[in-house]
């Protein structure tokens, strides 16, 4: 069996570091908001070129830190894009504030910015921009329409940790943004964990407040905030991962540069614009008749998985009626993509037989 994903052999390869690390914090006796976190702090922001890192429980916290610290609650509408990971629509509601879907442009599964404009009004506060599958959505142009009706742009990168627009890493271009180190992305810790990068000292700040109790110091309450913070055991298994970032980012590159030369062009491959660089958080091929495909897969034993089937206006909490018209390349996207395995540690021998076995069934 070629499984989906396997994180044991990547522990396998960095385990005599990660075990250093861990025993490490559990000796030292700090075990929240140490010295593994401030140095993850640090290195994370400087590794974007950005001025402020700020970790917390997960990524999904980390979205609903942000829209809180800029003030957005009941009354309020964010846009969100109709094909993403249910966190964007979530945390909106979680501050009391009304997600907006926007259709999805087909080459980058981004917000098509040629739509924004019917969905914006006097309520619209923010877009949460994402960089889906490990490529930039079109984030200049979503940038530019947000300057010029005053809204600010929440970059969601918690699947494009090293992914480039132009010469700038992804998570540095918006207001803010936010990162998830869930266990599968490119960045993945041994549990939750999540962080909010942004240049603005103000918002900095307050994320910090809001994340911790609203302490500025201890026993000192200076707004009503939540507990969302990262483990220093994170935290040093994620110290220790940073260093291979960038290794593992050009493994799944060159899992997928492997496929994008030898698959047949029956299926659509994914594209990467002139300016970006793609780091392949899923390698999606878009086929008709998707699941027959994944069929045959897992019965040659290749495991295979859809992200996402429905888009988010289809799912109960945000069910809109006629969905399927209003967002038509959602709507397609959900019934066509198929993710193939491009985990780091797959090996070209693996990445050979899906080849095989996919140029078979056509
Ligand atoms: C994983 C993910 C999140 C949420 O991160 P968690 O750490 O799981 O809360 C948000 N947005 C996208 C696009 C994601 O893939």
């Amino acid at each position: 069996m070629i499984p989906f994903f396997d994180l044991k052999r990547q522990y396998k390869l960095i385990q005599d570091e990660l075990d250093t690390a861990s025993r490490e914090v559990n000796t030292g006796g700090i075990y929240i908001s140490g010295y593994e976190v401030h140095r993850f702090e640090r290195s994370f922001a400087e590794y974007l070129k950005a001025k402020h890192c700020i970790t917390c429980g997960n990524g999904t916290d980390a979205i609903e830190i942000v829209l809180k610290a800029w003030g957005i609650g009941s009354g309020d509408e964010v846009i969100v894009p109709a094909f993403t990971w249910v966190s964007d629509a979530e945390a909106v509601l979680t501050v009391g504030a009304t997600p907006v879907f926007v259709d999805i442009e087909d080459e980058y599964y981004g917000i098509d910015p040629h739509k924004l404009k019917e969905k914006v009004n006097e309520k619209t506060k923010a877009i949460i921009a994402v960089h889906l599958f490990g490529h930039a959505c079109k984030i200049k142009e979503l940038m530019d329409f947000a300057k010029k009706h005053d809204l600010l742009v929440l970059e969601d990168a918690a699947q494009s940790h090293g992914a480039m627009a132009g010469d700038k890493k992804v998570g540095s271009l918006g207001n803010a943004a936010i990162f998830s180190f869930y266990p599968t992305k490119n960045l993945g810790a041994y549990g939750d964990a999540g962080a909010i990068v942004t240049d603005d000292e103000m918002l900095a700040s307050k994320v910090r407040l809001i994340a911790n109790h609203g302490q500025p110091e201890r026993d000192h309450h200076v707004l009503a905030g939540r507990n969302s913070r990262m483990d220093e055991l994170q935290a040093a298994f994620l110290n220790v991962k940073l260093k291979f970032l960038e290794d593992f980012n050009n493994r799944r590159r060159a899992h997928a540069d492997f496929y994008n030369e030898n698959l047949k062009d029956q299926l659509i491959k994914p594209k990467t614009s002139d300016h970006a660089r793609h780091v392949y958080h899923q390698y999606v091929i878009r086929v008709e008749e998707r699941d027959l495909l994944k069929q045959y897969l897992e019965e040659n034993s290749i495991g295979t998985a859809i992200h996402y089937p429905a888009p988010l206006p289809a799912t109960i909490p945000f069910y809109e009626e006629k969905w399927a018209e209003k967002y038509p390349v959602a709507t397609n996207a959900s019934e066509t993509i198929l993710s193939l395995p491009v985990f780091p540690e797959l090996s070209h021998q693996e990445a050979e037989n899906i080849v095989n076995e996919l140029n078979k069934y056509f």
